[in-house]
């Protein structure tokens, strides 16, 4: 085997940099993060790339063209993790990359254009509560005032930053906007069973799903849970329960043009939270998402009127807050279908799909075309979690796919 047992045993060797053994827990700006990203630059410098840490903390492997203006090709993906995380999530992607490079250096070939590949410090925002913050600079929508952001124990990202030898001025100099640029491809473990259930090794994703996501406070009013009459209760939790079930019945059609919706309600904290009191407060979250703008505003929409019917039927408050969207992002047709071309070349059925998670290529487009390659996710498709698996064989074709499409892809005349 050519790469997939390399890269399942450089999964390994990462998964040790954990904030919480045995668990793996990774979050940016850590000295598990420093190690992580050492270990990277390491596997990149044998593989004969130029790498380095950039001002946010991501790791920047380069693998030059002979002409210093070649046009760049970027593959890339996330080194930090959530809590109790799998070990392939991000990193493959990260790892199948220098795979590629290791193999080209080795034949001792060179591309048509500079090929880089970043390990972005920041994907999952666990530890500030700022996602895809390093490839979020690169897509030139970097938002400084997330250098204000506070971990648990009230450390600022700006200063978490400087202590990591980074520079909190340096994401202006990131954006990749309007340069040399001209493709961004991730390969990502699936998360998902789609591709487990139907036996195919690789997927082609279409488009990634766009999200909302909301804060909704209900206010109800307490009450003696023994005296207060059921007819006369205003109960913020029952009427909280009753919007988690509009959610699940709105998500659950299909949106206009057949698109398919997710929705979640993830966190519902309840005051005073007590066994013998009507609750008075509920505050929870909505999680929306769809690979159609349109059938996830219209569903947002819906989600609202349904929160409205049902406080005003119950004679409870709602304010429902959207605090948070993100526009799905569409994959380039032709980079699907040269991914597509070399999944044939490995004679494995091609399948397309949409992506459902979020990842560091759908802050690409305005730089570049994206497109994404996914991995079956093995035991059952569960990501997110310390049993998610991936094997050898799928490694080693996902690998191969790439390679291939590296070495057949004709960057565009500029
Ligand atoms: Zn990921």
């Amino acid at each position: 085997m050519r790469f997939g047992n390399d890269i399942l045993r450089q999964a390994d060797a990462l998964a040790a940099y954990t904030e919480d053994p045995p668990r793996l827990t990774r979050t940016y700006l850590t000295s598990q993060h420093r190690q992580a990203g050492n270990f990277l630059l390491g596997l990149m410098r044998e593989a004969g790339m130029e790498a380095s840490y950039d001002a946010l903390g991501n790791v920047v492997g380069r693998f030059r063209a002979e002409d210093p203006l070649a046009p760049v090709v970027m593959s890339g993906s996330h080194m930090d993790s959530v809590r109790d995380a799998g070990r392939y999530d991000g990193l493959f992607g990260i790892l199948t990359g220098i795979a590629c490079v290791r193999d080209l250096s080795a034949r001792g070939k060179r591309l048509p254009y500079t090929y880089e590949v970043v390990a972005f410090g920041d994907e999952e925002g666990v530890r500030f509560g700022v996602t895809l913050s390093g490839s979020k600079a690169m897509g030139g929508s970097f938002d400084p005032s997330w250098l204000d952001a506070k971990d648990a124990d009230g450390t600022t990202l700006r200063d978490a930053l400087t202590a990591f030898g980074g520079d909190p001025d340096g994401w202006r100099a990131l954006d990749r906007r309007g340069g040399r640029v001209v493709a961004y491809v991730e390969s990502h473990i699936e998360q998902g069973p789609v591709l487990l259930n139907e036996g195919l090794p690789v997927g082609i994703v279409t488009a990634i799903a766009g999200g909302s996501r909301m804060r909704v406070a209900v206010t109800g009013l307490a009450g003696h849970a023994g005296t207060v009459p059921m007819g006369a209760r205003r109960d913020a939790l029952a009427a909280a329960a009753e919007m988690a079930l509009a959610v699940e019945r709105i998500a659950s059609q299909p949106g206009k043009g057949g698109a398919a919706l997710v929705g979640t309600v993830g966190v519902m904290k309840v005051r005073p939270g007590a066994i013998n009191v009507i609750p008075q407060d509920v505050d929870f979250t909505v999680d929306v998402r769809s690979a159609d703008d349109t059938a996830r505003h219209a569903a947002v929409t819906e989600i609202r009127a349904a929160f409205d019917a049902i406080a005003a039927r119950r004679h409870v408050k709602v304010v429902a807050d959207v605090f948070y969207e993100l526009d799905a992002a569409p994959c380039d047709p032709a980079l699907q279908n040269a991914l597509a071309a070399s999944i044939g070349r490995q004679r494995v059925p091609v399948r397309r799909l949409p992506s459902g998670a979020g990842h560091d290529a759908m802050v690409f487009p305005p730089v570049c075309p994206i497109a994404m390659l996914f991995v079956r996710c093995g035991a059952g498709g569960i990501s997110h979690h310390p049993s998610e698996t991936m094997t050898a064989e799928d490694a080693e074709i996902a690998t191969a796919v790439l390679l291939d499409f590296l070495e057949h892809y004709v960057p565009p005349k500029r």
